[in-house]
């Protein structure tokens, strides 16, 4: 039988349920990717996230070649153009079954139901999986039948439903015979034009790196990351996000990995490892809600009530923001960080968020669109739910009274200054007393902005715009 795997954010071979399937079923299996400039514009992906998704592209396709399997890439315009596209590649190669591991964003599941009723039309069978986070979507429910939208529950049954079969991942797959044509990854035209500053040497591609990294990660730094996980400049966190966004790793594989080294245990053991399988669960959790509540893929917040909020615009600040020149130190060096590594730290994450939807409260929608353009490893539900938490607008979200100071948050988090000083040069030569509120005469000193507001007046104007809303 011909076989084909159609890749999406799944580009690996490891605890890859359809690729497996596809070989345990099929004598010869075809691959294919399907690329679009439009779609990916669509979706805010970051120039960067499409440059790291190409290098990856690449090394799934030198894989997959020592199997035998051949990678085609298409061209698209766009997911409606994605049914006819498969359509004819099946009667080219004269295809009996598909297989594809499930993308569950609302874009992604019209596309689907589209692809599935042409197949069904031309009784060509298909299987589809779940590969992206340990249970279905919308599969783990409350008491009352009703999906979670607080994170403590929804870790709580993700535990007591957990089977450590689950992580029956292993799979060797045997080469198969040589097909008639080979891939096209190499003569494809992308059209893909650079606009990014990150050294990508800091993200290396492919699946033998991502489990390179993780299994550093686990054996040098997972012991202590709750204590190292907040303070940005000690890195004491996975790096593994862009990794886990393309599917170049599975978080059943980090999860099997974590367990190894905690006696297989979710709840006692080393704080550090069951603290990051937490991150992974929150990772799930924001699946979960984008798929249980499709408003947030409409632009809509989780909370109704902040719908009413009467959020500010400012060009000028709004540009501040974007290039890390707000005048405070901690936050201007994280939005540098994105830019210069198209990754920040999520304690920083949350810092810059709060200090865009509270203290400028200008729209979380801009700051997530903008996020999206820019991380490598943008994902929609984590981002969305990030933004949503920070501007108190989200399930189990921050409450909107709580405003974190960027001051105290990097005396706290940063007390040398030194990640400020990697990020913002021109502070370099300040002590760590003044590094993070620089005096005017500093600021002249060292040609580093004023502040572009006032934090305790920002503070007042954002409770009472939200007290309005919630009256
Ligand atoms: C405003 C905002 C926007 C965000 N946007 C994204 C995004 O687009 N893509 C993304 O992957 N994460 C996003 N996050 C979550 C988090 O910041 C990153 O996952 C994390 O910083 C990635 O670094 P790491 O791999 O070293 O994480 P680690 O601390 O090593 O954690 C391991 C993994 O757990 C998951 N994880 C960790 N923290 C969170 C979290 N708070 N929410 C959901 N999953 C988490 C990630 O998959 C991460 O790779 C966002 C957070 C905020 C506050």
């Amino acid at each position: 039988m011909e076989a084909l795997v159609w890749f999406r954010s799944d580009l690996r071979l490891q605890d890859n349920p359809a690729l497996r399937n596809a070989f345990e079923q099929a004598k010869n299996v075809h691959a294919v990717f399907i690329f679009s400039n439009n779609q990916l514009k669509k979706h805010n992906e970051a120039n960067v996230k499409i440059d790291f998704l190409k290098s990856n592209l690449f090394l799934l396709e030198e894989k997959l070649d020592k199997l035998n399997v051949p990678l085609t890439i298409i061209d698209s315009d766009g997911f409606d153009n994605d049914a006819s596209l498969i359509e004819q590649f099946i009667e080219k190669k004269n295809i009996k079954k598909v297989f594809w591991n499930n993308q569950f964003g609302e874009d992604e599941a019209i596309r689907d139901k589209l692809v599935k009723i042409l197949l069904d039309k031309k009784n060509i069978d298909y299987e589809t999986y779940n590969d992206q986070i340990i249970y279905e979507p919308g599969f783990l429910k409350t008491g009352q039948g009703l999906p979670y939208s607080v994170f403590t529950p929804f870790k709580r049954k993700w535990i007591e439903n957990f089977e450590m079969d689950f992580l029956d991942i292993e799979y060797r797959y045997e080469a198969r015979n040589n097909l008639d044509y080979s891939s096209n990854v190499r003569d494809f035209d992308f059209n893909y034009k650079k606009t990014h500053q990150v050294n990508m040497e800091l993200w290396p591609a492919g699946e033998d790196e991502a489990e390179t990294r993780l299994l550093r990660f686990l054996n040098e730094k997972a012991i202590d990351y709750s204590k190292n996980r907040n303070d940005p400049i000690l890195d004491g966190t996975s790096r593994i996000s862009p990794y886990l966004a393309l599917g170049i790793i599975s978080s059943k594989k980090c999860i099997l990995e974590a367990l190894k080294i905690n006696n297989f245990e979710f709840n006692s053991g080393h704080i550090g490892v069951t603290k990051w399988i937490d991150e992974i669960v929150w990772r799930e959790f924001y699946k979960n809600i984008m798929f249980s509540f499709p408003k947030v893929s409409k632009g809509q917040p989780f909370q109704d009530y902040s719908k009413t909020i009467l959020w500010r615009y400012n060009e000028d600040e709004f540009n501040a923001w974007k290039e890390g020149k707000t005048g405070f130190p901690i936050v201007d060096a994280a939005m540098r960080q994105l830019l210069n590594e198209g990754w920040m730290h999520n304690r920083l994450r949350m810092v810059v968020a709060m200090f865009f939807t509270k203290n400028m409260l200008h729209d979380w929608r801009l700051g997530e669109a903008y996020f999206m353009q820019n991380l490598i490893d943008g994902d929609f539900a984590s981002n969305n739910g990030g933004w949503q938490w920070s501007s108190s607008t989200g399930t189990d979200a921050a409450p909107y009274f709580r405003i974190f100071n960027p001051i105290t948050q990097s005396t706290n988090f940063d007390k040398e200054g030194t990640f400020i000083k990697k990020y913002v040069p021109e502070l370099k030569d300040l002590d760590k007393s003044v590094i993070h509120n620089p005096s005017i005469e500093h600021r002249k000193y060292c040609k580093y902005p004023e502040p572009i507001l006032d934090l305790k007046e920002s503070r007042l104007r954002a409770i009472d715009a939200f007290k309005t809303a919630k009256s």
